[in-house]
């Protein structure tokens, strides 16, 4: 049970969208967070078939693109019940904040913690970690040992948490119950920056250290 992980680095915050495809080309997109051509390409090349859009939190420098390509490719969005509706509405996903525009998202599918999300030979456990956004979610996949944890942990740094809808006390939380609770083996693949390991980050992660 395996599968590659093509990353896409997106929009003017270097978001990372992961494109997980098996040796069959099923495949899953992760955090689409504009619509980008190289990714439309790569996919249609190798004549990828993605199955579902899977948005780890509902800010839009993550889900940018995802409306478009739900419909050019006519598979549904899922994201957890907590950010579903901020993403689908009017301020979409903080946009306007920012001086952005991106089209809302309407959720196809509400995660919560403990769905299995399985698409080939590609298997990811929903696991809720809120904090960063109330809705945050971390896709872990146990057999081989990675974990999708959008804006919760990044290598060297942790997800801000002076956002509307943040709440520091569920993002230390989020990660001491369900980041540093993983073996030290488990790479994460944040939504910004180079992936790292849970090990890497519980010996030199300053704000993880300061706790
Ligand atoms: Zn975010
Ligand atoms: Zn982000």
């Amino acid at each position: 049970m395996t599968y590659e992980i093509r990353t896409f680095v997106l929009t003017p915050f270097e978001e990372n969208c992961y494109v997980l495809y098996d040796p069959t080309g099923e495949c899953v997109i992760v955090d689409p967070g504009e619509l980008d051509e190289e990714l439309i390409k790569f996919v249609e090349k190798n004549m990828l078939r993605p199955r579902v859009i899977l948005l780890t939190h509902g800010h839009f420098d993550h889900f940018g693109g995802a409306a478009e390509l739900k419909r050019r490719w006519h598979i549904p969005i899922a994201i957890h019940d907590n950010d579903a509706e901020f993403a689908g509405k009017t301020y979409a996903g903080g946009a306007r904040l920012f001086g952005f525009e991106v089209e809302p998202v309407s959720a196809d599918r509400l995660l919560a913690e403990g769905d299995v999300i399985s698409v080939g030979q590609i298997t990811l456990l929903v696991a809720h970690t809120p904090g960063h956004s109330p809705g945050g979610v971390t896709f872990y996949d146990e057999p081989n040992r990675r974990a999708f944890c959008g804006d919760l942990i990044f290598r060297g740094a942790i997800g801000r948490y002076d956002l509307p809808g943040s709440d520091e006390r569920a993002l230390f939380r989020s990660l001491r119950e369900k980041i540093l609770s993983l073996p030290d083996e488990v790479v994460l693949y944040p939504g910004h920056g180079p992936s790292t390991t849970v090990g890497h980050e519980r010996m030199t992660n300053p704000f993880l250290i300061e706790r």
